[in-house]
């Protein structure tokens, strides 16, 4: 279970690319940039197993049992994911079937986009003046689960000064920001990053009031992360000063 990192192909570790090399098989998931599979070798076989891109998705139970299969058969399998597979990758879920069906597994951690995003735009995560903590958080939960308390994470975020950094945020911003501004003041600053660490990353800042405005307004979408909070007090002033900023930030 190898993580690929956000994109560029710089970003895998040794250890990824060790791993890659030695695959027979490779089941891929489609945040994963192809840069990275010219570590693969020659004959191995590369099986697409993403979820969106066009095709339809393939069932996490079927992904499951390929990987149980190919391995059950003798191949030397690496399910590649992208950033890092423990953090909303499913790989949890992944690494227990592998395990019920008695298979060995080693996970080796990627870089995950929301570490790469602000670190493209020389922002920290944390900072002594401004942030204690990050919070990564996922804007998608599975079907029937109510999902992230909003209210409850602006208020201890607010409290605790802490940075939220979300994933899958796009589609639910409109709903995230209503409910993030019972807890954070609106002038709170916002950057929405679009294909972090990618040579067409783009990026916007904002502010937690014009959050959905602002993804509208520059087109961004999917895959992108959204963090919030005064870490990003800097880049904010830096736009305000240049707004050419955010196209010049790319590569
Ligand atoms: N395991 C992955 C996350 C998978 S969930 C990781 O650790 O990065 C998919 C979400 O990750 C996307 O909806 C988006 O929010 C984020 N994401 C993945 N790659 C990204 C990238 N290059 N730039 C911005 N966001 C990205």
């Amino acid at each position: 279970m190898v993580g690929a990192g956000p994109g560029d192909p710089e970003l895998l570790t040794l250890k990824a690319v060790r791993a890659i090399a030695s695959a027979t098989v490779l089941l891929v998931d489609d945040l994963v940039n192809d840069a990275v599979l010219a570590h693969a070798a020659p004959n191995a076989r590369i099986v697409y197993v993403g979820k969106r891109g066009g095709c339809a998705s393939t069932p996490q139970a079927f992904i499951e049992k390929l990987m149980v299969s190919e391995a059950q058969r003798g191949e030397q399998v690496v399910r590649l994911k992208g950033g890092d597979p423990f953090v909303f990758g499913r790989g949890g879920e992944e690494v227990e079937a592998l395990q019920a069906a008695g298979i060995a597994v080693t996970v080796v951690n990627g870089i995950t986009a929301g570490l790469a995003a602000l670190t493209s735009l020389n922002v920290p995560l944390t900072h002594r003046e401004h942030a204690h903590g990050v919070v990564f958080v996922t804007g998608h939960a599975k079907p029937g689960d109510s999902g992230t308390d909003w209210v409850a994470l602006a208020h201890t975020a607010h409290q605790a000064k802490l940075t939220l950094v979300i994933y899958m945020g796009v589609s639910g911003a409109a709903t995230i920001q209503s409910a993030l501004l019972q807890g954070l003041r609106g002038d709170t600053p916002v950057a929405i990053i679009q294909n972090a660490s990618l040579p067409n990353q783009r990026h916007a800042t904002a502010t937690l009031a014009t959050l959905h405005a602002t993804l509208q307004s520059e087109h961004l979408g999917s895959p992108s992360v959204i963090v919030v909070g005064n870490v990003l007090q800097g880049l904010q002033a830096a736009h305000a000063a240049d707004p050419t900023l955010a196209l010049r930030a790319q590569g």
